[in-house]
């Protein structure tokens, strides 16, 4: 079997947070590129796991989203870091009628993670949930995954009581520090 790290889209990959609907707002975090090609090194696929609510909310198109990532994945390649797959949940809560067989996608529901799992084989016990929200480490405790990290780049002690099981780092050089720490 085969182990991941899945990563959240904003505020891990991409800076801008929000509904983005234009490739050019697409920019990349300075530490992405190496921490993708240091996965890779360790053996990992890294696959994308993203909220993406704006299109059942009808902020943003499908075809939208799709160009967003299509240049998302482009300044990766550029910088030599390769992207397995990208998953994204088009389900909103506030939208239920839109997608609604894509509910138990929406993190912290692990749908996405358990998904992926089939279609790459994952053995979801040795994968690794990267995020920036506790619904980001809420989803990988959920789906199983060993090791659940909430980056909290601003530093601002932010405890969440109510979601079990996770790491707080700085940046994702602390990411890949723990996992060869951890010598998974
Ligand atoms: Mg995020």
């Amino acid at each position: 079997m085969n182990k991941a790290i899945f990563l959240d889209r904003d505020g891990i990959i991409l800076k801008n947070p929000g509904f983005i609907n234009n490739p050019e707002q697409v920019e990349l975090f300075h530490d992405i590129i190496t921490f993708i090609k240091k996965a890779r090194e360790m053996d990992y696929l890294v696959i994308v796991v993203t909220n993406q609510g704006g299109v059942g909310l009808g902020y943003i198109t499908e075809d939208q989203l799709n160009n967003t990532h299509a240049e998302m994945l482009n300044q990766l390649e550029e910088g030599g870091a390769k992207i397995d797959a990208v998953y994204y949940c088009p389900y909103h809560p506030d939208a239920p009628d839109n997608y609604p067989d894509h509910a138990g996608w929406r993190k912290p529901n692990p749908g996405m993670l358990e998904g992926a799992a089939q279609a790459f084989v994952l053995d979801l016990s040795q994968c690794v949930m990267v995020g920036d929200m506790p619904s980001d480490v809420q989803a990988g405790y959920n789906a199983g995954c060993d090791l659940n990290v909430l980056v909290d780049r601003s530093l601002v002690e932010t405890p969440y009581p109510h979601i079990e099981g996770y790491v707080v780092v700085a940046d994702l050089a602390d990411v890949a520090t723990l996992i060869q720490m951890e010598d998974y």
